[in-house]
């Protein structure tokens, strides 16, 4: 196979290294990671500059290395292990579209999808016998002659069962158990599957510790280090929440938890994903478990006529289990708002424009009874928000709460923790202010 030498899950490089070295580059790999948000292009470059001589592959090596010692330390920690497999997969997105030929990214399909479970138009068209079909034939037209198409995309086909968020929401041609569909559309469950097996290769890194003494040791120290680290913290601990009583304050919550929580309490019903999102949420702004229980025993219809002792066997098994109480004892993170954007709900992608528009006015009014909604700025949000949700998401928190962002919203919990510091909920905490400081108020 032609991976590229970036690709971190591959056979790891030699091992037969110094162990102070090897913790030299995993971090670096933590310094890559943590300042990716600040720019995913920029701070590529600065740790991959883009040369054509070897060295740049020695860098690669190099920093495959660190990605290797991080997992072991992730197989230490829930926390770190979310946050690993999360920024992972945005370094992974970038690499695969910025610094990858075609011939790689087909090596990169097959060794995340499995061989089996891909192949080229003209294969698809010859081994299931599709020749006559003529609508195939046109997809392959109408690919090769849109205007504007990126040259290096090119004409996949997938086993459904790689891609079930494609198959759920049509995207690509479903023919035979297989989804035919440009390389381009493919690379959101690309990611996935990338995340997916990074998880599983956490799993297996378990089994090398307890083996030598001086690896152990690294993994301890840099795992009681990465721990102090403020973006980790920041993002994907609750920490900050804790003890604080924050759901009883929906006024603190994002569009997209808002929106679940009202529809929630109105009807007593939500769908499985949707009851995970704010399950997720919840849990996170300090709800405990107990608590969480018996919000969903109460409020639920499902539950008439169901006693309680019935409810936590059935229902009640799945609260724990988000928890990390049951089953594979997980701790689980919010997801992040692109992943929200594809298997969750986020109304700026998923609420029609009339409707979203509707959504933003009146939560709006919840909190400004008597003024009339800055009608124009919000038609600016809806018209935007298909295409990026996160920027109208972002554009629409100074709208609540008169106070602008000079970061963008990327995740709910980042929202729901500049929104409780602006109402006085939380105190940041010092490792926090610099992140806070980049705020300004603003005379809406
Ligand atoms: S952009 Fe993120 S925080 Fe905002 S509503 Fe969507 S998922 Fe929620």
């Amino acid at each position: 196979m032609a991976l590229p030498d970036w690709f971190i899950l591959q056979s790891p490089p030699n091992l037969d290294i110094d162990v102070k070295q090897w913790k030299n580059f995993a971090w670096n790999r933590v310094k890559l990671l943590e300042q990716l948000p600040q720019g995913r292009s920029r701070v590529v470059r600065d740790h991959f500059p883009p040369t054509d001589d070897d060295s740049l592959n020695q860098i690669y090596n190099d920093y495959r290395l660190g990605a290797y010692l991080l997992r072991l330390v992730a197989a230490t920690n829930r926390r770190l292990e979310a946050w690993l497999i999360e920024t992972e997969g945005d370094l992974f997105e970038y690499l695969y579209s910025d610094r990858t030929t075609v011939n790689q990214k087909w090596d990169i399909f097959k060794s995340l999808f499995g061989s089996e479970n891909v192949m080229n138009y003209e294969e698809f068209k010859y081994k299931m016998d599709e020749k006559q079909n003529e609508y195939l034939a046109d997809l392959y037209h109408q690919f090769h002659s849109a205007r504007g198409r990126v040259t290096s995309d090119f004409l996949t086909c997938v086993h459904f069962t790689q891609v079930p968020w494609m198959v759920s929401n049509r995207r690509g041609y479903l023919r035979k158990g297989w989804v035919v569909s440009n390389e381009i559309s493919f690379r959101g469950s690309l990611k996935k599957a990338f995340e997916h097996k990074l998880q599983e290769e956490v799993v297996k890194a378990q089994d090398l510790l307890g083996v030598n003494e001086s690896i152990d040791q690294a993994v301890q120290e840099i795992e009681q280090n990465l721990a102090k680290h403020t973006q980790i913290r920041s993002q994907f601990s609750s920490a900050e929440f804790e003890g604080r009583d924050l759901q009883s304050h929906p006024e603190i919550f994002p569009p997209c938890m808002i929106h679940l929580f009202s529809e929630f309490e109105k009807t007593g019903r939500l769908i499985h994903a949707h009851r995970l999102q704010i399950g997720f949420f919840l849990k996170k702004i300090g709800m405990t478990v107990d608590d969480q229980l018996h919000y969903w025993f109460e409020k639920s219809v499902d539950n008439l006529n169901v006693t309680y002792e019935e409810f936590l066997r059935t229902s009640g098994y799945q609260i724990r289990h988000l928890y990390g109480l049951e089953g594979g004892k997980k701790d689980y993170a919010v997801p992040k708002c692109s992943t929200i954007a594809t298997s969750y709900f986020c109304p700026f992608v998923h609420l029609a424009p009339a409707i979203l528009f509707k959504f933003l006015s009146n939560n709006y009014l919840t909190r400004y009874k008597s003024l009339t909604p800055p009608e124009n700025r919000l038609e600016r949000i809806v018209s935007q928000s298909g295409s990026n949700p996160t920027a109208a998401c972002t554009e629409y928190f100074p709208i609540i709460f008169k106070k602008s962002l000079y970061r963008k919203i990327v995740h709910p919990l980042q929202w729901a923790r500049y929104a409780s510091k602006f109402e006085g909920l939380i105190v940041e905490q010092r490792e926090s202010d610099s992140s806070i400081s980049e705020e300004v108020e603003t005379n809406q």
